[in-house]
């Protein structure tokens, strides 16, 4: 994981940057930025860094972090995308308040900051064509070389660009450059594109432009005319940041911010790139941007984690300088560990067995009280549970031939059944095939509540629900969506190769009949199957629909409590 190495007195290394920056007087206070591009839905990478800067910024007084939309790009963004961003982040928990921003409200400015480059001779328009720009490029071994238009001059290069900007030129006929040095170790430096031609609109500035500004000029202007004292962001940017500081010290910025490193979150058995998550799901491979088993945060609340799960899950993970994989197992502890405080009790049979009850009176139903939460019954009190002659137990509690270790129900055996009986079976009926189709057992009246008065102790206890009164749910049971834990890491197109069959399987369920009054979003946990929830969509009272948010069986547990 490689989280700790990085802290010291509990802080992240970016906190300990802001803390001493705070102590040495550089910045009063902290403010920081959430900048994703609108072109696609938000994954638990970018809860990562939401948690980070918004989290930053609630700790230090007088701090802020603004929700800045990096909107530069006219072909790929959409209204749809900043509204599920803002839906997203305020549904982790977070408020940018006022500062609510878009890279596209700055185009103006950022016009004229390109502009006063020209002017001191820092920028000029190159009219090599993209193939000629890549091969002048060099390598890492070898320098570059010079454009033949890198000394046009400045009347020349203002001319060209208010055309430009005027649209008298087609895509790809002309760009901005940055006039820096095409020998430069690092290849960002290496006279870099700050705007290009694309006579495409725009989802909020429509046809007012047929430039746009590059990705690196826009982003670290966007920061300095926001005054953001810190603007973090992911490994990868790494190279970019010498360019940052370049373009920000070569034009009359408003402030000077600067930047910072973290390792982005990357989670096995999944993919997060949106580039192959939009391909999921205009694939038809999911149901949608908030199909449960996306790493997407519309996902992961449909499939029914709380945004605490999430944060709690951050933190566990912490902020590194390192780049490295966590294990998925990881969020489903953090998962668990937080609807299991949270979450009522109740029972339900997701392949069910029938047990008949041989030696209980027909037509006699008992309702038996069973507290929502075992170890705290006062809280939520109870609920009652019809008790019958036929009942339903799980299909894999029992076993006609089971092994000495099997604790559940078999010929002969004794179990005891949650907050009722003691039961025996004495007969196994099966059908024509061969197949069990009812188990048949006797009970002990003496043992209500599930105690046995002589002191009698049975191994195990299984759950059930009454035949005649449980509802018939449907159940989504899900699974990751990939088989391989490192679906992308193969050849780029190849990971809808290991898309798991079944990453959902659906039942038919039988549930107590309390959940009668579920209400869509509401969770359970399902004695010994799962955390449960029902479904936002889909869930009516008289269609119950469950999904599944998390198996009970902890293996991240087990492999923490090795250590
Ligand atoms: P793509 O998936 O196409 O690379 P992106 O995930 O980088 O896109 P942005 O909208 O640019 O999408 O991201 C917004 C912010 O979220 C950036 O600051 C980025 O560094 C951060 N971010 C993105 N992915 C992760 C991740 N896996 N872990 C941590 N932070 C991330
Ligand atoms: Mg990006």
């Amino acid at each position: 994981m490689g989280s700790d190495e990085s802290k010291t007195d509990g802080m992240d290394f970016i906190r300990q940057i802001v803390a001493d920056d705070l102590a040495s007087g550089k910045h009063d206070t902290v403010v920081t930025r959430f900048p994703p591009e609108p072109n696609g839905y938000l994954h638990i990478g970018h809860a990562k860094s939401i948690v980070l800067n918004f989290g930053i910024a609630q700790e230090i007084p007088g701090g802020r972090c603004h929700l800045r939309f990096d909107d530069s790009n006219p072909e790929t963004e959409d209204m749809e995308y900043v509204e599920a961003i803002q839906r997203d982040v305020r549904w982790l928990g977070f408020d940018w308040g006022r500062h609510l921003y878009f890279a596209s409200d700055y185009f103006e400015k950022l016009y004229g900051f390109a502009i006063s480059l020209i002017e001191i001779g820092k920028a000029y328009v190159c009219s090599l064509s993209e193939e000629e720009i890549r091969s002048h490029r060099g390598t890492v071994t070898q320098p570059g070389t010079d454009s033949p238009y890198r000394d046009r001059t400045v009347e020349e290069n203002l001319d060209l660009f208010r055309r430009m900007r005027g649209g008298e030129f087609t895509d790809g006929e002309h760009v901005l450059r940055a006039r820096i040095d095409m020998a430069a170790s690092n290849m960002k430096m290496r006279d870099p594109l700050l705007y290009r031609i694309r006579h495409a609109p725009h989802y909020r500035t429509g046809d007012a432009w047929c430039i746009y500004p590059m990705y690196d000029f826009v982003h670290c202007l966007s920061d300095a005319l926001e005054g953001i004292s810190h603007s973090i962001c992911t490994l990868e940017f790494e190279n970019n940041r010498e360019l940052y500081d370049w373009i920000i010290d070569n034009v009359p910025a408003p402030s000077k911010p600067r930047q910072y490193e973290f390792a982005r979150l990357n989670l096995n058995y999944t993919v997060m790139s949106k580039r192959k998550l939009v391909e999921l799901v205009e694939g038809g491979h999911v149901s949608g941007w908030d199909d449960p088993r996306l790493p997407t945060i519309a996902g992961l609340r449909r499939r029914g984690c709380t945004p605490e799960s999430i944060r709690k899950f951050c933190d566990r993970i912490g902020v590194a300088k390192a780049n490295s994989v966590v294990d998925v197992a990881l969020l489903e502890h953090s998962i668990r560990d937080d609807l299991n405080t949270k979450a009522p009790r109740v029972m339900a049979v997701l392949d069910p067995l029938k047990v008949v009850i041989v030696n209980y009176p027909e037509g006699q139903v008992e309702e038996l009280d069973a507290p929502y939460f075992p170890d705290d019954p006062p809280r939520m009190g109870t609920r009652r549970v019809p008790f019958s002659r036929e009942l339903f137990i799980e299909r894999g509690d029992f076993m006609e031939d089971p092994p000495k270790k099997f604790f559940r129900l078999g010929p002969g055996r004794e179990v005891r059944l949650r907050w009722a009986y003691f039961i025996t079976c004495v007969d196994v009926k099966k059908d024509e095939r061969g197949n069990i189709v009812e188990v048949h057992c006797r009970y002990d009246p003496q043992t209500r509540g599930g105690d046995a008065p002589d002191g009698r102790r049975v191994k195990g206890t299984i759950h059930w629900v009454s035949a005649a009164h449980a509802l018939t749910a449907e159940v989504r049971l899900y699974d990751r969506l990939f088989d391989d834990p490192t679906p992308d890491g193969g050849k780029e197109a190849d990971f809808i190769r290991h898309l798991n069959p079944h990453s959902l399987d659906t039942a038919d369920a039988r549930v107590e009949p309390s959940l009668r009054d579920a209400l869509p979003g509401d969770r359970f946990q399902f004695e010994r199957t799962g955390y449960f929830i029902a479904d936002a969509m889909d869930h009516t009272a008289s269609r119950p629909v469950f999904n599944r948010i998390v198996p009970l069986r902890d293996s991240w547990a087990k492999i923490a409590g090795k250590k």
